[in-house]
């Protein structure tokens, strides 16, 4: 029999089965709360798996409704969310499975292995941080403000959107889009009383396009104001979830929301976050300055918050600029991923095997993986565009590597998907550089899952891992695909089988360098802000005074007054990284210290690459990332290589 599932979705029977599946895990549920003397074994270990199977159960819908989506699969996937939440939400607020969870611990504290008190102490966390060990007055108190935060997030967004799709500018004057490229002055084309006038948006594609291209800086200015202006009534809105959050986190036991936040996250405190945040500042601002003054100098007058991406474009097209098309017959879509698999062969020791079997698509493939000659785990991989699947670029992990109630040892697999150019049998698919990166992102991902050796599915794998450290494993993988070595490895045109040139690799790095350090302080400008905010109550004028008081180091053209970023900051107001935006900047700092310790040591042969396969990815989320880094590194993260690899001296 198989290691692995096989793929396949009754979509008829799908919602029937589902529903006796849940029925059926909510008896069994019940059974193990009845259990008596709980221990691992007899009651977390089977929760666990009972958990997994639903999981296995449910992925290749979700999978199939990504990658072949349907009206059918969109109504099942639709019908099953609110059964499978309802389901989740009730087992994430049993009392009953908490105490169960805090009796095993303190009974057998010292007779589990780390891999089973990090699943005890992660789901006695998660309760808790959900206010599990609160009284009743305080708990209840709880869900008024939860309901109230997602309710005001909402708003936010709301108004948010509601502003961006409000405005619009018109012009007549063909001379204003002049230097737009063709694709950008089609979409703002239209005719009204026999007259073709152009119109630009505050929605993304539309407004950067002006912004990056447009001449007339007029427009510029006015769109630049219209965009940054958007949504003035989120800022009581802001001060309303200030308050809540800060009341929340009093209530759970922590000094700020802050605090709260990094209770489950790889970093250990504020201070420790806000030092590294500032380094970066510190250490990227002079060669931001000297950034500025090349831009500067493309200008005839001090530049101004709206001119800086229309210079910038300008400079970047005199000196930095790649032209894609010359690289994409050097990056064949079959070369590039035998040229991947070769390359972490020669890193880790894998070997991939095709699979026949028959997938979704027929353009979909999976390769059972093998190290030393056993085999680990099967990974699938789905990589060109069709009009059935969503944008972008992800991993999805399916089953994990652990060990059922019996023993017996379940393995690993994962999909990859991308939307590259599609082949045909007279048609090569050729890759952008950009796609390459990619997809070594997405496989430092799935390699993360793919070889994790844990025994407990809930921190096997990606699974388990803090949310600051999740792009760890995907940011060192994709760093290797700017090095000569590895390109080499199958960079080669498809047509003439010439290797790509040094002096192509130096441009592809130039061009990824390209004002790599202003880019720098825009990002920690928002990660300070975020953070500190969250660090202690901040009120109406005070949330606009800390904002400023930051700019006053990051921002080095002036911000105009009008300017209020903080009322369109969704990612904070109405996503889940409020006092976590640092995370970017945390993982990449982790990333680029162990890969220029590959790197350094000549990438293959390393020794810290195969110490990295050992401690980081067989280890899964089995310990804190924290602890993992200092066994691979012997030292805390060092944020000069981060500069290093932006090209920041
Ligand atoms: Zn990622």
């Amino acid at each position: 029999m198989s290691e692995f599932l096989e793929f396949r979705v009754d979509l008829d029977n799908f919602i029937d089965d589902l529903n006796t599946r849940l029925k059926s895990n909510n008896v069994k549920i019940e059974e193990l709360l009845k259990t008596e003397d709980k221990t691992y074994a007899n009651f977390v270990k089977p929760l666990q798996m009972l958990e997994e199977r639903l999981e296995l159960f449910f992925t290749p819908l979700s999978h199939l409704n990504s990658v072949n989506n349907s009206d059918e699969t969109q109504k099942i996937y639709a019908d099953s969310l609110p059964l499978i939440t309802e389901y989740s939400t009730k087992l994430s607020q049993n009392l009953d499975i908490y105490n169960a969870y805090k009796e095993i611990q303190k009974n057998e504290n010292t007779s589990l292995n780390f891999e089973q008190n990090r699943v005890l102490e992660l789901n006695i966390l998660h309760f808790e941080l959900s206010g599990a060990s609160l009284d009743a007055t305080s708990k209840e108190r709880l869900q008024e403000i939860n309901i109230k935060k997602s309710k005001l997030s909402n708003d936010f967004s709301q108004n948010l959107l509601d502003a961006t799709n409000a405005y619009e500018y018109i012009t007549a004057d063909a001379k204003d889009v002049e230097g737009l490229p063709k694709s950008d002055i089609e979409s703002a084309k239209f005719e009204e009383d026999g007259e073709v006038k152009y119109k630009f948006t505050l929605q993304m594609p539309s407004y950067i396009a002006y912004m990056t291209y447009g001449k007339n800086v007029k427009i510029r200015e006015e769109l630049y104001k219209a965009y940054v202006t958007r949504a003035p009534q989120n800022a009581e809105i802001i001060d309303e979830l200030l308050a809540l959050k800060n009341e929340m986190s009093k209530l759970l036991g922590f000094e700020s929301y802050a605090e709260y936040s990094l209770a489950s996250k790889m970093a250990k405190d504020t201070s420790s976050v806000n030092e590294f945040l500032q380094t970066l500042v510190t250490k990227s601002k002079h060669q931001a300055k000297e950034e500025l003054k090349e831009v500067q100098a493309m200008a005839s007058k001090p530049l101004e918050s709206f001119d800086s991406a229309y210079y910038s474009e300008i400079l970047k097209k005199a000196k930095y600029d790649i032209d894609e098309e010359v690289y994409r017959p050097y990056f064949e879509q079959t070369s590039v991923v035998n040229g991947m698999f070769e390359f972490l062969g020669k890193l880790f020791g894998m070997k991939f095997k095709k699979v026949d079997e028959k997938l979704w698509d027929e353009k979909a493939t999976s390769y059972d993986i093998y190290i030393d000659d056993e085999l680990k785990s099967r990974i699938y991989l789905d990589l060109e565009a069709r009009k059935s699947k969503r944008g972008g670029a992800w991993m999805h992990n399916w089953q994990t590597h652990c060990k059922d109630e019996d023993g017996k040892t379940q393995k690993a697999s994962a999909f990859i998907v991308c939307n590259f150019p599609d082949s045909s049998k007279t048609q090569k698919s050729l890759l952008r550089h950009d796609d390459v990166v990619t997809l070594f992102h997405e496989m430092g991902h799935a390699i993360h899952h793919l070889l994790s050796q844990v025994n407990e599915n809930e921190v096997s794998g990606v699974n388990g891992v803090e949310w600051d450290a999740v792009e760890f494993p995907s940011q060192f993988l994709e760093n290797f695909a700017y090095e000569p070595h590895v390109l080499k490895l199958f960079a080669s045109h498809y047509e003439s089988g010439e290797i790509i040139p040094d002096e192509m690799i130096e441009k592809l790095v130039r061009a990824k360098n390209f004002l790599s350090a202003s880019a720098m302080l825009r990002q920690l400008e928002f990660s300070i802000f975020d953070f500190k905010l969250h660090t202690k109550l901040y009120q109406g004028q005070e949330v606009q005074d800390l904002l400023d008081s930051i700019r006053e180091e990051t921002a080095l053209i002036k911000t105009p007054d009008y300017n209020k970023f903080q009322n369109g900051f969704a990612h904070i107001f109405a996503g889940g990284y409020a006092a976590g935006y640092y995370s970017y900047k945390w993982a990449e700092v982790l990333s680029a210290d162990a890969f220029f310790s590959v790197v350094d040591e000549g990438i293959f042969g390393s020794k810290t690459a195969k110490k990295y396969l050992d401690i980081v990815l067989k280890g899964g989320g089995a310990k804190s990332m924290d602890e993992y880094f200092k066994e691979l590194m012997h030292r805390e993260p060092n944020p000069e290589n981060l500069l290093r690899l932006n090209g920041i001296n």
